[in-house]
């Protein structure tokens, strides 16, 4: 057996000012390919992680043409599309594989393309119409005809913050592998409504998701070899924004059809459920003032300032929630993190235990959201300098290895403020370790993150407050100007029915 595993991610924020070259993509200059991609991935928690144990298991002869993964920014250049798109067909045309196996993420828009995922199978299939191919989503894929019409499996994450990712590309590996052998044959059904369920609402452990995800779950006991919900991610001015579904079943389009629609109709009823109420910051750092006090080893009150999470394509280096933690006086703070390069050769330059004044953040402008968000001036003493390298601990990305760029941490003597160079959200706990950061002994930790903070940190925070700041990842979907997206589309257009 031979077998093609091709990874290629990204999920584009249309109103992200940080652009996307090639480089973005992977550790260092660019992607990984062949060998260096198998040793990256083997034996982790990942897509890639699942697809390669799964070819061992087979005795599958493997060709891994390019892992390529990027943190959420602005549209794809085009010319990183093509080469990690040309990468994978040229490996295509050279044939002779029983199947392919994609990792993607479905909601990668180009320059010059709203569906890159689709683009990219129609021109696998342009090469090859034959091999089966299967294809693991994340829950906020935008889906379009394109990517169901050239594949023969579709699944996606049933959880957010994402812990299965491993299993998603497993259960669709699975599916084709059946489908190779002959065992099955799979047909699938997807479609959409116009809805744009908002990220702060999307997490699997709340209503109304958790009970969406447990819905799919519950579907392969109804026939269907794989059923999906898709939130879908909302910051994407395309066409297919929004939340849809796919089901996947052994030859019976109809029931595949019916699965669609009960998941469809239940996430329409739903609607209301998915809209997040905005509490503005006065009133949020005003209420986590005025939590009683932690007792010794109780974690920390968790501030998220939401608006500038990097894994929704924010810049990352907004400093509103940051200055009226200072303004505040708030005490025994760890805020994770601002992105600055330049701030951080600063700090690298005055050395360990040097005390500094920098300009951080604000330094990236943000010409699709209203608000502004100045450097931020502060004084403190380098705690911290680090290559900024360190493998996530799980359950998001189990081995995984993430690079935060050069790193330092700056003390103010209140606030312990982390600074990097390259965009990581902080969903896992080596991110704060390994910068010398016991977020336990902390009484606030400041995480620019969303809902995946949850996933290495979540059992530790003793309270949670949104900090509405500012940055691309608005949670005011009024604020955005949609141009391209279906209308009407809710919240943007429908009332409450
Ligand atoms: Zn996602």
């Amino acid at each position: 057996m031979r077998l093609l595993i091709a990874m290629m991610k990204h999920e584009t924020n249309t109103f992200s000012p940080v652009p996307t070259p090639l480089a973005r993509f992977g550790h260092g200059p660019g992607p990984l390919y062949g060998e260096a991609a198998v040793r990256a991935y083997r034996g982790t928690g990942s897509g890639l992680g699942a697809y390669l144990d799964l070819a061992e298991r087979e005795r599958a002869e493997i060709v891994l043409p390019i892992a390529a993964g990027a943190p959420p920014s602005r549209p794809v250049e085009d010319a990183a599309y093509e080469h990690m798109a040309g990468v994978i067909c040229e490996a295509v045309s050279k044939g002779g594989y029983d199947g392919i196996m994609l990792d993607l993420h479905g909601a990668m828009v180009t320059e010059s393309l709203e569906d890159g995922e689709g683009e990219l199978l129609r021109r696998i299939r342009a090469v090859d119409p034959a091999t089966p191919v299967a294809v693991a989503l994340d829950m906020h894929a935008n889906l379009y005809d394109a990517i169901v019409d050239n594949a023969t499996v579709v699944t996606g994450y049933r959880t957010y913050p994402h812990i299965d990712t491993y299993d998603t590309a497993k259960r669709a590996g699975e599916i084709l592998l059946a489908a190779m052998r002959g065992a099955i044959r799979p047909v699938m059904a997807w479609g959409n409504v116009p809805m744009l369920p908002h990220v702060m609402r999307q997490g699997s452990d709340d209503h109304p998701n958790q009970e969406l995800q447990a819905r799919c779950a519950a579907m392969t006991t109804e026939g269907a070899l794989a059923a999906t919900l898709f939130t879908g991610f909302p910051h994407a001015d395309i066409s297919n924004a929004g939340l849809s579904a796919v089901v996947v079943t052994d030859g019976d389009r109809g029931l595949a059809e019916r699965l669609r629609d009960a998941l469809l109709d239940q996430a329409w009823k739903d609607r209301e459920d998915f809209v997040y109420r905005i509490e503005p910051l006065p009133q949020s750092l005003a209420r986590a003032k005025a939590l009683p006090p932690l007792a010794a080893e109780e974690g920390p009150i968790v501030l998220l300032d939401h608006y500038d999470n990097c894994a929704s394509g924010g810049t990352m280096d907004t400093t509103v929630v940051l200055a009226a933690i200072l303004r505040e006086g708030l005490d025994n703070v760890a805020a994770f993190a601002i992105y600055d390069p330049k701030a951080v050769q600063q700090a690298i330059a005055a050395g360990i235990g040097a005390e500094v004044s920098l300009s951080i953040g604000g330094k990236i402008k943000m010409p699709a959201v209203p608000g502004d968000s100045p450097p931020l001036t502060v004084t403190g003493t380098v705690k911290t300098i680090s290559h900024g390298r360190f493998r996530n601990r799980g359950p998001m990305g189990r081995g995984v290895l993430m690079d935060m760029g050069p790193s330092v941490v700056l003390d103010t003597g209140k606030v312990e403020i982390a600074l990097i160079s390259r965009h990581v959200e902080p969903n896992d706990l080596n991110c704060l370790l390994s910068l010398g950061i016991d977020p336990m002994q902390k009484h606030y930790v400041m995480l620019k993150s969303r809902i995946h903070w949850r996933a290495g940190l979540g059992a530790m925070a003793k309270a949670v407050v949104d900090c509405a700041g500012v940055g691309v990842c608005t949670s005011d979907y009024g604020e955005l100007n949609f141009t391209k997206v279906r209308r009407p589309i809710y919240p943007l257009d429908l009332p409450n029915r």
